[in-house]
């Protein structure tokens, strides 16, 4: 059967391709191995819970009078959803600078804590919203194709080669106040040593600007929603549908699934890493493409353990939304610390904090996740997977208890492991990376989309976490929509 797109994944980059084809007219089929849509952002059931997979957070929602991209978008498509607002209420503790804090509440008070933590902070914090509010309104302009981007937008010019850590030195932010607002690198393992300016900008425009929110009911249901908008415009869905391989014939390419049925399209779009599809579903070699594999470096892989407790989250003390423990707030140092199995990150989440509803009254849901360097899950094999993934559950059980003071063992009624293992075999991703490519040094997503037309594989494209903008339901949204737009002009140019 012919389409004109095929896409290969349902997860939510896939699902965003999809329906911005299917929104102006398109026949698109999508392609997914599971029975389900939706990805990393699912929903399960254990007794009487439903535990998120992954997203607690939705960043560029927006709420209020500060509507985000992602609502744009789906306005546009029609697709409503309810959110809750995410008040900033997050413990940091790191054991080598003997440091805890909560931040909390607004803006302000962040700014008048982190003042009090270090003097100094408050002036060059302040002049640092501008400048994010700069290189936001310059990444928006670039999007657009627009001139003049050296003229408008001097700050996003002078940063847009910089590390971050160097691009905050510059701009005079005390040494010791970087380091704590470096915690969201340090939990997904990007060292500001490295991570470029413009995406630690773009993100923490977001946080500030457009506040993260919550999805008021389950993963699944934003999955669901979006899969069903698509399908009344027309798109198609198979489950149960991996694809096994992509071939060149004639002007189109063929995909073929692993029970041997065959599709055929002018553009293949992938909601997959590039090296996933290179190594594993094409058999022609494009030349810029190792070269491009080598310069990028590939996200951490953790254990996410999901505990269903029997107490409610008052009764258990855990105040928290977020608790984050590290070895060390300087994310480089930090990442060391990565390299074996012994725990010392540790991010924790607590739904019921924003939804009291998201589990049975009197219980609560609490998330704990570690992250690892890839090389350390190589010595484990099927004899010993599943005595090595409980003991580092108990164990990181243990230690958010004594970092925190909050008993969890005796309450636990439900538990689920997820190791780098479930997520591959779930997502395919790359050694169970959580987050797809990093965007580090030269693969950042400024190169990735300056580089887009020069490094593109005819009639072959890429959206998800290894797309454009990176890891985050809001970038791998938008790139969907991006990727899509740009073909859809190609198109309109040929014609
Ligand atoms: C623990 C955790 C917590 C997170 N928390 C947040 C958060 O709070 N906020 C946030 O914004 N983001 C969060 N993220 C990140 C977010 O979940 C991801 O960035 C996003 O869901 C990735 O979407 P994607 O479309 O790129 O890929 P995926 O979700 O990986 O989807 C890829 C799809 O392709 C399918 N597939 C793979 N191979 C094939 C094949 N050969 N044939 C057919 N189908 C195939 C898979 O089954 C899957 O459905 C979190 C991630 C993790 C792991």
């Amino acid at each position: 059967m012919n389409y004109d797109y095929i896409i290969i994944g349902a997860g939510i980059g896939g699902l965003s391709a999809g329906l911005n084809l299917a929104f102006n007219n398109k026949k698109v089929l999508i392609l997914e191995k599971n029975s389900l849509p939706g990805g990393l952002v699912t929903t399960f059931k254990r007794g009487r819970f439903e535990f998120d997979a992954s997203l607690y957070d939705l960043m560029d929602y927006g709420q209020d009078n500060h509507t985000g991209s992602l609502q744009k978008l789906f306005k546009k498509y029609n697709v409503e959803i309810e959110t809750l607002p995410i008040p900033y209420n997050i413990r940091i503790k790191s054991l080598d600078e003997k440091f805890e804090e909560v931040i909390k509440g607004e803006i302000d008070d962040w700014v008048l804590r982190l003042e009090e933590l270090h003097s100094g902070s408050m002036s060059t914090f302040r002049s640092l919203l501008p400048v994010l509010k700069e290189i936001h309104e310059a990444l928006v302009a670039l999007k657009k194709g627009r001139d003049n981007i050296e003229k408008d937008f001097p700050n996003f010019m002078k940063y847009i080669d910089k590390n971050t850590e160097e691009a905050l030195i510059d701009l005079n932010i005390p040494k010791e106040t970087i380091h704590i607002l470096g915690y969201l690198w340090i939990e997904i393992g990007s060292p500001l040593n490295k991570l470029n300016f413009i995406d630690f900008a773009e993100f923490m425009y977001k946080y500030i600007f457009k506040r993260p929110v919550a999805l008021k009911n389950k993963n699944i249901d934003l999955a669901l929603k979006l899969a069903k908008r698509y399908e009344e415009l027309g798109g198609k869905i198979y489950y149960r549908s991996e694809v096994s391989e992509i071939k060149d014939i004639e002007d189109k390419k063929e995909v073929i699934l692993k029970d041997g049925s065959s599709y055929r399209a002018k553009e293949i779009i992938c909601d997959l890493s590039e090296r996933y599809v290179l190594k594993n579903l094409m058999k022609e070699e494009y030349p810029f493409a190792n070269q491009k594999e080598n310069a990028r470096t590939i996200s951490m892989n953790g254990l996410i353990v999901y505990l269903g407790l029997n107490k409610s989250y008052q009764d258990l003390k855990l105040y928290n939304y977020r608790y984050y423990e590290f070895q060390n707030l300087n994310s480089a140092t930090n990442m060391k610390s990565m390299k074996n199995f012994s725990h010392h990150t540790i991010e924790a989440v607590v739904p019921n904090i924003v939804n009291e509803e998201c589990s049975p009254k009197n219980t609560t849901i609490l998330v704990l996740k570690t992250l690892y360097s890839k090389d350390v899950w190589q010595n484990v094999n099927k004899t010993n997977y599943y005595q090595i993934k409980e003991t580092l559950a108990d164990e990181l059980i243990e230690e958010f208890e004594s970092a925190f003071h909050i008993d969890i063992k005796e309450y636990i009624e439900e538990m689920e492991i997820a190791s780098p293992f479930t997520i591959e075999k779930y997502t395919n991703n790359i050694n169970g990376s959580m987050f797809g490519p990093m965007r580090l040094g030269y693969d950042n997503s400024i190169h990735r989309l300056l580089s887009y037309e020069d490094e593109k594989i005819p009639h072959l494209s890429f959206v998800g976490s290894s797309s454009l903008f990176g890891n985050g339901v809001d970038n791998v949204f938008y790139s969907g929509y991006y990727i899509t737009e740009k073909l859809l002009e190609e198109e309109r140019r040929s014609e």
